[in-house]
């Protein structure tokens, strides 16, 4: 990197570990949504002693939202004395339960082996904390930039971002004439650039039967073989129909370049037995069972051909099977989002990545969502990637850490990017 930037960034590699290790020690869990309001607070006065102004935002009514869990989410902008583009980076400061398996307190942020271990260091605290110390460092040394950099912190992206970004796009906080560049440090590692995601589409299907004396089910009807019908159709047509299309979308890893389903429970019959219950199971013939599917499309897939596909599978089971009647329940819907390589942010990181790293990006797109949607959707922002320090892997395992080199590289390369943008430099 030839400009003062980079050696700004080596002087800051103290300040990006306090920071990191600040954010991880406040316990932001959901569920239920725990103390969004605490680290809104800490990034206000971060960003407010810098230059900021700063808005904290409640999404009230949103699911989950409470006095006792508010959904609290802020935005901080800061602007050059020229006018210009704004670069908004948005992290979501939710994270998902620690489980079991830590060889480290998981809120601590302990540092070991030149990394930050803890609950959220690298989904997404770590590229939050890079962003930071990017904006903070190009404002400093490009005090005369033109245009805007917002920082945002969101809630609730770990249960669908209705809490955080949805609510906030619905509001107009990312709309085209506010925001013109949106980069997501979601760990996606430094040198790749995620594009987009997959669509996903969820839904219940319950199979009715009749329920009878379990030693003449003749005299009933099961409602769990019919459920077995259902299975069997998918596995002899839908899950081979599903394998043989491949996205253009780069996704990874490699398995989710097709179109998938999983099966996310199964439930019929009689409820399971509380443990501890030494009783035997009454004989009944099962008259409801119920499946949830979690259906993960390609961008080439329109959502109503996705729908229609099991549709018309369970509609050909009620021509064909004896007394063979279901509901099918729509549970959530999310399309896909892909931002076009030509984009400016695209071939802006591109180059700075280059600049930094001295290798070409990898483009890739995610198998999952995550809150692009709600920009693309919502707030009809196409111009808007997910970049950011650390291994996507190693979200929500045990034992989750983010590099500190590979948080400053990541750093650099905002920072670069903030100078490409909005100082014109080359
Ligand atoms: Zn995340």
């Amino acid at each position: 990197m030839t400009s003062p930037l980079s050696a700004l960034f080596e002087a800051r590699r103290d300040d990006l570990i306090a920071l990191t290790q600040d954010l991880i020690r406040i316990p932001t869990l959901n569920p239920p949504g725990r103390d969004y309001r605490a680290i809104c607070e800490y990034l206000d006065r971060r960003l407010s002693a810098r230059g900021f102004s700063t808005e904290l935002i409640r999404a009230t009514g949103t699911p989950g939202d409470s006095d006792r869990y508010p959904r609290w989410n802020i935005i901080a902008r800061h602007s050059g004395p020229h006018g210009g583009d704004c670069v908004h980076f948005n992290s979501h400061t939710d994270v998902v339960e620690t489980g079991r398996g830590w060889s480290f307190d998981p809120f601590a942020g302990t540092v070991s082996n030149g990394r930050i271990y803890g609950r959220g260091a690298c989904d997404m605290k770590g590229g939050l904390a890079a962003s930071v110390i990017a904006a903070e460092a190009f404002t400093e040394t490009h005090p005369e930039y033109s245009g805007h950099i917002e920082i945002s912190g969101t809630a609730d992206e770990e249960s669908g971002g209705y809490g955080g970004v949805a609510y906030l796009a619905e509001r107009g906080y990312f709309s085209p004439d506010r925001v013109q560049h949106v980069i997501i440090p979601e760990p996606l590692n430094k040198d790749r650039i995620c594009l987009g995601h997959r669509g996903g589409w969820w839904a219940q299907i319950e199979t009715k039967g009749e329920i009878a004396h379990g030693s003449m089910p003749f005299l009933g009807d099961c409602a769990v073989r019919h459920m077995g019908a259902v299975l069997s159709a998918f596995e002899e047509t839908l899950f081979p129909a599903m394998a043989a299309r491949r996205t253009e979308m780069p996704v990874v890893p490699e398995g989710a370049r097709q179109s998938t389903m999983n099966i996310n429970s199964v439930h019929g019959g009689e409820p399971e037995p509380e443990p501890g219950f030494s009783g035997l199971p009454a004989h009944c013939v099962p008259d409801s069972c119920r499946i949830v599917i979690d259906r993960r499309f390609l961008a080439e897939e329109p959502l109503d051909q996705v729908r229609a596909e099991v549709t018309a599978l369970l509609e050909g089971l009620k021509e064909t099977r004896a007394d063979f009647d279901y509901t099918l329940t729509e549970l959530n819907a999310v399309l896909p989002s892909m931002t076009d390589r030509s984009a400016p942010v695209v071939q802006t990181v591109a180059r700075a990545i280059e600049d930094i790293m001295g290798k070409k990006p990898d483009y890739v797109a995610s198998p999952g969502t995550y809150d692009q949607k709600h920009i693309d959707r919502i707030g009809r922002l196409k111009n808007c990637i997910a970049y950011g320090p650390g291994i996507l892997e190693l979200a929500h395992k045990p034992d989750e850490y983010v590099g500190i080199d590979d948080m400053l590289d990541s750093a650099k390369v905002m920072g670069r990017t903030l100078e490409t943008l909005l100082t014109g430099a080359a």
